[in-house]
């Protein structure tokens, strides 16, 4: 994997420059909660959203970064208003939110949801020093890319999402050619004990109430459907470049445990924490240090007891189908991710049943023909075809 290969950060003295894509979304929250607790260690430089203008304004005050950028070009004229009295630079359009993330910074939240997020990222790996990746569908369209931006730039990527943090935390450098494999927990999401008969019924309401985690939309129905979980063994492969026979998933209610490292000598090392993403968002800020921060503390005595158990496949088809995915391919790849965010988008809209998400990704997959991806203009041809084969199928 990329991360550590470069020069850490530099020590606390000088505040840490920061950008957030995606700030005004649920790990944007997250985010600058940890950043509240430590003001004088970061010093806030872009902020992207895509439509909440009133949030960015909010966030744009407290926060004071230098410029904001705002992807619905109609509300740039609100923003402008709010914020150039205030000296911030406003943005406006995916071609203004690109600017944002090619600003310097020494870190940068990846943090916007699906493939619209890759391209702000690469400019971000190609500007700054650090990039802490929660934007997991830009690795599954497009790991290869990044990874290679990552060594061209020479910038470190730093995982965000809770498994693949808790991955990094417990995969030491000089251990690596002894892993024997990584299992990913997964909560099992709202539906993990549900009737599978009554699957077809189920609302987004239901869908989207995860047990554990507060997240944005797409991700907490991809939970439901566990694809989510089958885009975190496509980032597990891009992450930590291990082929997909050394990637497990293991389900774990209680989300204490957030993933697993299995060596060779037979020890499995652990990373356990409340399911708080400030946790592993703190990690990324402060890397390679630990900053301090108020989440909730683990208490095991008071959880009692851990439960694992393997996924059933007939309850959740996406893991399967984008296990099949990541073997077969980028191309696959792409259509995977392009089709599922169609079908959740139908889904939230009441246009498909919450089974059709699956079945909608499965038809694309299989329409699609197994071709070399090399560039960022093929990755967004084929998630632009892939999309309208979904749309088709809906
Ligand atoms: P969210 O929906 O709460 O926020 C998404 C952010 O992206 C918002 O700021 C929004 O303005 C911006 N955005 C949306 N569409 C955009 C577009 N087309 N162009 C530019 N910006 C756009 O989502 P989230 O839950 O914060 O998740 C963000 C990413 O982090 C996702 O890839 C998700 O899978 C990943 N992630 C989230 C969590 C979590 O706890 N929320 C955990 C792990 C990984
Ligand atoms: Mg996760």
């Amino acid at each position: 994997m990329q991360a550590a290969h470069s020069i850490p950060l530099s020590p606390a003295a000088a505040p840490r420059r920061l950008s957030i894509l995606g700030a005004t979304g649920s790990i944007g929250d997250s985010t600058l909660r940890v950043v509240a607790q430590h003001p004088e260690q970061f010093e806030c430089v872009a902020f992207t959203a895509q439509k909440n203008a009133e949030k960015l304004i909010a966030l744009a005050k407290t926060y004071r970064p230098s410029i904001v950028a705002i992807g619905e070009a109609d509300k740039a004229r609100d923003v402008r208003a709010a914020l150039a009295p205030l000296g911030i630079k406003v943005l406006a359009g995916a071609e203004g939110i690109a600017q944002a993330a090619a600003e310097y910074a020494d870190i940068t939240m990846a943090a916007i949801v699906g493939a619209a997020g890759l391209l702000p990222t690469l400019k971000a790996i190609e500007h700054g020093r650090c990039v802490a990746i929660a934007n997991k569908e830009a690795l599954v369209c497009a790991g290869g890319i990044v990874s290679h931006a990552c060594r061209q730039y020479g910038t470190t990527l730093l995982p965000v999402d809770s498994e693949h943090n808790a991955v990094f935390q417990v995969l030491a450098s000089e251990h690596r050619t002894a892993v024997e494999k990584i299992t990913l927990t997964a909560s099992g999401g709202p539906l993990l004990t549900r009737p599978l008969s009554e699957f077809a019924q189920v609302t987004p309401e239901e869908a989207v109430k995860h047990p554990r985690w507060e997240m944005g939309a797409k991700i907490s129905i991809d939970s439901a459907t566990m694809m989510n979980k089958g885009l975190e063994l496509i980032e597990a492969h891009y992450l930590f470049d291990l082929p997909p026979a050394q990637l497990d998933v293991l389900i774990h209610p209680e989300s204490i445990v957030h993933s697993l490292v299995h060596y060779a000598d037979g020890s499995v090392l652990a990373q356990l924490g409340m399911p708080d993403m400030a946790i592993p968002i703190a990690y990324t800020l402060g890397w390679p240090n630990r900053l301090a921060v108020t989440t909730p503390r683990l208490n095991l005595a008071q959880v009692g007891a851990l439960h694992f158990s393997v996924v059933e496949e007939a309850r959740f088809p996406a893991l399967a189908l984008a296990r099949a995915a990541l073997v077969a391919g980028p191309a696959q790849m792409i259509a995977l991710n392009a089709a599922n965010e169609v079908a959740v988008a139908a889904f939230l809209a009441r246009r498909i049943p919450f089974t059709g998400i699956a079945a909608c990704v499965a038809r694309v997959v299989e329409k699609t023909e197994p071709l070399a991806i090399t560039s960022v203009a093929e990755v967004i041809a084929a998630d632009a075809l892939a999309r309208t084969h979904a749309q088709e199928a809906l």
